[in-house]
């Protein structure tokens, strides 16, 4: 077994556009928007685009998908009218995952702006117990941990513990893990050492069972560097050594592991990430960069997605 590698998928031209992506690279894995990220307003959710992008999603057999949330929501902001835009505007999404049948809904903490660590925590655990006060368990928010830039939330796992610690739900909030945003926030990935640690360190700040679903990116920029660039797998400060282990770590045996990597329209570089991660499965020991670079070339190209428009399939963070 090994985890079930996919990738962040564009929603242009329709949801089940990003279904038909996901197959067209091989993907055993879904991440996506609900509604186009960058916007607070969302069209309503038709019941036959749902019901039509769940049907899609069981045929391509990509449970669990994953949702992540809008680049807008900050509900760790000390600005009231923001906070409470943002947890509308989660409850939204939560609500339209619920619809779609998307059990996860992956969030970034958000950042404090100068109110405080603490402040910010207590923000984010109070909005989260609202949203589970208004809403039912058919869907789990998972906290992802982040790269630390600036004031933002998430760069160890004892800030995800704190918020976790103050729900009075703590069963209903999961984590994914980011290999780029915990390389950028100091966790050594790129060693065997830094990897058993930091497992370690999870399993007994969070536990192994709230791990939930990974991000699979390499990082631009260099460890503890608090900057979020994400690279190519293998190509980046991370290198192979870091995803062989997570392809052959029992741990994440069918977790959903998705890449958020830069590509351009035909998805050739999802292709070619998906490739050199399947062939990490089983490998005795951590490959070249040479090799990495090989493999990229021998990937089979995928096929052009029907009615997919030219917009919107940029790498996500
Ligand atoms: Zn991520
Ligand atoms: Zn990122």
């Amino acid at each position: 077994m090994a985890p079930r590698f996919g990738s962040h998928m564009s929603i242009a031209g329709g949801l089940h556009l990003a279904v038909l992506r996901a197959r067209a690279v091989g993907g055993e894995a879904l991440q996506l928007f609900t509604k186009s990220s960058n916007q607070w307003a969302a069209r309503p959710l038709a019941a036959e685009d749902a019901l039509a992008f769940r049907a899609a999603a069981a045929a391509a057999r990509l449970a669990p998908v994953l949702a992540h949330d809008s680049y807008l929501i900050n509900v760790a902001s000390p600005d009231d009218d923001l906070r409470r835009r943002s947890l509308d505007a989660l409850e939204e999404e939560f609500v339209r995952c619920a619809a779609l049948g998307v059990p996860y809904l992956v969030m970034h903490p958000g950042a404090h702006v100068g109110a405080g660590e603490e402040a910010g925590i207590a923000a984010v655990a109070e909005a989260l117990d609202e949203l589970h006060r208004r809403r039912g368990p058919d869907v789990m928010v998972l906290l992802e941990n982040t790269a630390g830039q600036g004031t933002t939330l998430g760069r160890t796992f004892e800030q995800l513990a704190a918020i976790r610690g103050r729900l009075e739900a703590p069963e209903r909030v999961g984590v994914c893990f980011d290999t780029a945003h915990a390389f950028a926030a100091g966790c050594d990935l790129a060693t065997d050492e830094g990897w058993e640690r930091t497992w370690r360190a999870f399993a007994a700040v969070l536990g192994q069972d709230r791990l939930r679903a990974l991000h699979v990116n390499d990082s631009k920029k260099g460890l503890g560097s608090r900057v979020d660039r994400h690279e190519q797998i293998g190509l980046g400060e991370l290198g192979p050594s870091a995803f062989w282990r997570l392809a052959n770590d029992p741990r994440f045996d069918g977790l959903p592991a998705v890449l958020e990597t830069e590509k351009e329209e035909d998805l050739a570089d999802d292709a070619r990430n998906l490739f050199v991660l399947r062939r990490l499965v089983g490998l005795a020991a951590p490959p070249s960069r040479a090799a990495v670079e090989s493999w990229r070339a021998e990937a089979p190209l995928p096929e052009a997605v029907p009615g997919a428009s030219k917009r919107g399939a940029k790498g996500r963070r």
